[in-house]
């Protein structure tokens, strides 16, 4: 039997994150992950990172987005990986009247809240991003905003766990957990493992975590899917993405009641655009968007891809004229009500929970990890994951 104080499952940004800081406490780790490190959501994503500012009275949201953005500044700055993070700022389109005026309101209340964010003339966006359409209503700047390779920053994380004394095993499906006194058994296959404290970091895989102890966890897969062209010369400088998700989401949160908030399609149906990208170092453009629900199918709706790539060649028109040269797709994390899952599952001793991140815990996911090993080093959490906590959505499972 393999001893360590924690054991994390999942491999993902949120785990390897954790474990990071877990390690950096001096608590041994032991990372495990049934795929490879970075293989799943944290690995396909856009890279974009969010973030408005601390503002003045800083909640949750403030405390993932901002204080990730401080962790990935220091992976790359201070510790030295090159994740090719950038502050980049981000520019969103807007495309209608109804989005200006939705986007106003918007700004105005950030404004109010003490966050930095703001309305440019389509003029004034231009001559940020050059290549933008200047016959939009304006675009809404952020300029905490930033971006980063997913794989390169998933898998720094968890070097630096390694460097800490964490042991990360890939291809180590976790097949089932058992509470043994105050601690945890974990068993993979015919390896057997014991911890003190357990997190599960299992991303849209946790409702199988949860089933293994009883437990119904509500975190449903939402099948994300992105598009790059060839590698060109430096032509997109911010992350760039649309208002009209937000406002139509502003205005209809849920598009079904068996459904997590926001996503772009009710079944089959599309109801409405959703779009954000950004060059990468290499020079691809990568652009994506859809959340829709469909188990865990990973495949690729080529109708989605071609809507998305018309939306987002009414915003950098170039892209007209480029290919689409790969897709891929990955499942996301969404809790019901849209809201994290971080912090301790109460119906056990010494187990926790790190999940729901939904369409942004690429740019949360380091803040969470630092939140929830906070929690397991301490015993206690910060005031913040009050508006996270797991048990307000997990039920013990009736057989
Ligand atoms: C196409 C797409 C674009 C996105 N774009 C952005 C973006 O631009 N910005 C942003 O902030 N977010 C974005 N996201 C969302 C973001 O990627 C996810 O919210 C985030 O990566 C979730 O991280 P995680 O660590 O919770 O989960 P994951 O990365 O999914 O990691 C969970 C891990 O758990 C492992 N696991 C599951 N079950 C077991 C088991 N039984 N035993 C062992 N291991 C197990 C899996 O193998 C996996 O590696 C996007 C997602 C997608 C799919």
């Amino acid at each position: 039997m393999l001893n360590s104080d924690v054991i994390v499952v999942g491999g993902g940004i949120v785990g390897c994150s954790a474990a990071m800081f877990l390690a950096d406490a001096g608590m041994d780790v032991n990372l495990l992950d049934r795929g490879e490190i970075s293989g799943e959501a944290s690995g396909l994503n856009a890279g974009s990172i969010g973030g408005y500012g601390w503002g003045r009275s800083p909640g949750l949201q403030e405390h993932l987005t901002m204080g990730s953005l401080d962790i990935f500044k220091s992976l790359q700055i201070e510790k030295g990986y090159d994740i090719e993070f950038r502050q980049s700022g981000s520019l969103v389109a807007i495309q209608s009247l109804n989005q200006y005026e939705y986007a106003q309101e918007r700004v105005s209340y950030l404004k109010s809240e003490g966050m930095q964010v703001e309305i440019l003339s389509p003029s004034e966006a231009k001559s940020y991003e050059p290549n933008l359409n200047g016959d939009l209503n304006g675009y809404m700047y952020s300029s905490y905003r930033g971006q980063a390779d997913p794989i390169k920053s998933t898998r720094a994380f968890s070097e630096v766990a390694k460097n800490n004394g964490a042991i990360i095993t890939a291809s180590a499906p976790v097949t089932s957990l058992e509470q043994a006194g105050q601690g945890w058994i974990v068993r993979s296959h015919n390896r057997v493992f014991n911890c003190q404290a357990l997190l599960i970091a299992t991303g849209a895989w946790t409702s199988e975590i949860g089933n293994m102890i009883g437990l119904n966890i509500p975190i449903q897969p939402v099948r994300g899917q992105m598009w790059a062209t060839d590698s060109i010369p430096p032509r997109i400088f911010h992350t760039i993405s649309s208002m009209e998700s937000s406002e139509y989401w502003h205005k209809n949160p849920i598009v079904n009641e068996d459904s997590p908030p926001e996503l772009t399609h009710n079944g089959d149906s599309r109801v409405t655009r959703h779009l954000y990208g950004r060059q990468r170092a290499n020079g691809e453009v990568i652009f994506g968007g859809d959340r829709e629900l469909l188990g865990f199918r990973d495949d690729v709706s080529f109708t989605g891809i071609e809507v998305n790539k018309t939306h987002a060649g009414e915003i950098l028109p170039f892209l007209d004229q480029l290919s689409v040269k790969r897709t891929w797709s990955g499942i996301m994390p969404f809790s019901p009500d849209g809201l994290p899952l971080i912090g301790r599952i109460e119906q056990y001793e010494n187990l926790f929970l790190a999940t729901g991140l939904g369409s942004s815990g690429f740019g949360r996911g380091p803040g969470s990890g630092m939140l929830v090993a906070d929690l397991i080093v301490r015993g206690e959490g910060h005031p913040a994951l009050q508006e996270s906590i797991p048990t307000r959505l997990i039920e013990e499972i009736r057989r």
